[in-house]
């Protein structure tokens, strides 16, 4: 646990967290700092107690982690990256009647994904972790096409918290699928290759801000309304036409993808921030990217429940939709999806599933809610509390409840499953730490743990911490990336 100091522990608990015995390793080291000069609070990240096998093992799978960022950058773009893993790795849709012995997959609506990966014993309830794969952006209006000043744009709706100003003035890819009245699906990506054009959301100069921007408390200076990206600026036909603007746009949608300005209604059209994940910092020691809240943790438990051979009991993975504003909607966290998933699974096997058998292995069933922590940020201490703030390069952080002050909101994790999930990371060997988001009465914020607490099932939060969270450019550790895949596999074979 990062967040209380190796002197505290009690040594000859076998509990005790396995930092505490990583620390006295790393001292004995040579790179570490000397034993007498290290502050009585040190304890080593997980960067000082690597082989060199496996640093290769963690550059790896950054490498392979930020190509899945670059290339899922949508909820749907997620759901199929994993798919196509699920699929490669065996697993057959559980829609489709039959056995699935490998294991199976279930789609809801294209957005919405479930795996299976069937177990020695079935009275026992599910191993299951669940993720998300949205993430804060900006989606165009039904109604988005105009223009104005001799400019065209499209305009934008809010999805999910993000900080306005953040969105301004950079490069922003458009990734769109539209479904044509006749059926016909178009899906797209603009922006992203490396000889495409960008869109943008144009800011204001600073020489003329003070009284539209400047003066004012920063929720109300950047408008939702003024987030509009800019399209074109050469006009189209004739002096004496009309809309010139909106012509060039509407001309560019039909001659690329075949679309009219009509379809741009039945469609789903994301901003998101354009370009690759990079390695960050001269070490090269972190990643940054859009959208690590959540795909950190949907990648590392796709690939941990892909790599576990027969566990003992039946596991489950769920990337859900629709986290980032509240799990509502077919595709969220607040529908049956876990039990339609649990009842496909059961039907495999001799269980079957009625109604007693399904609410009896879902109550049975142990889950980690496996979504990123807010990393303690030294530039804004005051908003963290010290002993409870997660660190980047201490391993993936379990976090007993969220919620907001009083734990309102909160699904909180019980004592005996904290036990047992600190036992279970601590014998894999896991490094980890316990965490917060932040202080009382400075915000708060939920997961998908309470939709599964609706069902009885145990479940806590863990996942790795981010910096610059809901930021275009989130920033993680490539050492916390490799931490939370061992850990969630830890969790998947011997919780
Ligand atoms: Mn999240
Ligand atoms: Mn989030």
């Amino acid at each position: 646990m990062s967040t209380i100091p190796p002197k505290t522990l009690n040594p000859r608990s076998k509990t005790a967290n396995h930092s505490a015995s990583v620390a006295k390793k790393a001292a004995s080291k040579k790179n570490s700092p000397p034993k007498d000069k290290a502050p009585e609070d040190y304890r080593p990240t997980i960067w000082e107690n690597m082989t060199p096998s496996q640093k290769t093992e963690v550059e790896s799978l950054a490498q392979e982690y930020r190509q899945f960022l670059t290339e899922a950058k949508t909820e749907r773009t997620t759901l199929a990256k994993v798919l196509s893993w699920a699929k490669d790795a065996g697993l057959t849709d559980l829609a489709k009647s039959g056995p699935a012995p490998g294991g199976g997959y279930l789609v809801h609506h294209g957005k919405l994904l479930g795996l299976a990966i069937p177990g020695a014993k079935n009275d026992e309830g599910f191993n299951l972790i669940v993720t998300h794969g949205d993430a804060p952006r900006l989606d165009l209006k039904p109604r988005c096409l105009y223009e104005s000043g001799g400019l065209g744009f499209f305009k934008s709706n809010l999805y999910g918290g993000l900080k306005k100003f953040q969105w301004l003035a950079r490069p922003l890819a458009m990734w769109g699928f539209c479904v044509l009245k006749d059926g016909r699906e178009v899906t797209f990506r603009y922006g992203e290759d490396e000889n495409d054009p960008v869109l943008t959301i144009t800011d204001l100069l600073p020489h003329l801000d003070s009284r539209v921007q400047r003066d004012k408390k920063l929720v109300d200076a950047f408008p939702a309304e003024r987030l509009n990206a800019l399209l074109a600026s050469r006009p189209f036909g004739q002096p004496n036409d009309k809309n010139r603007l909106k012509k060039t746009v509407t001309d560019f949608l039909l001659s690329r993808w075949g679309l009219t300005e009509d379809d741009l209604i039945s469609s789903e059209i994301e901003l998101v921030p354009a370009g690759p994940a990079k390695e960050v910092g001269l070490d090269a020691s972190l990643i940054g990217g859009y959208g690590q809240d959540d795909r950190l943790s949907t990648f590392v438990a796709a690939k941990a429940i892909l790599e576990v051979k027969k566990p003992a009991k039946p596991l489950l993975l769920i990337v859900f939709d629709r986290e980032e504003i509240g799990s509502y909607g077919s595709t969220g966290a607040e529908t049956n999806f876990i039990t339609r998933l649990a009842a496909a699974a059961l039907t495999k096997t001799a269980k079957g599933t009625d109604w007693l058998t399904m609410t009896e292995t879902l109550a049975k069933s142990q889950a980690i809610s496996a979504d990123v922590e807010a990393a303690f940020d030294p530039t804004f201490k005051e908003v963290h509390d010290e002993l409870n703030a997660a660190r980047l390069g201490y391993g993936p952080c379990l976090t007993r409840y969220t919620g907001g002050a009083g734990k309102y909101g909160a699904s909180e994790a019980r004592a005996e499953y904290m036990a047992k999930i600190r036992r279970v990371f601590d014998e894999a060997q896991i490094a980890w730490q316990s965490s917060l988001l932040g202080k009382q009465e400075y915000g708060g914020g939920g997961t998908v743990a309470l939709s599964l607490a609706y069902h009885g099932v145990s479940v806590v939060d863990c996942g790795a911490p981010l910096l610059s969270m809901h930021s275009p450019f989130e920033i993680a550790s490539k050492a916390d990336l490799w931490m939370a895949k061992k850990a969630l596999k830890a969790f998947l074979s011997n919780a």
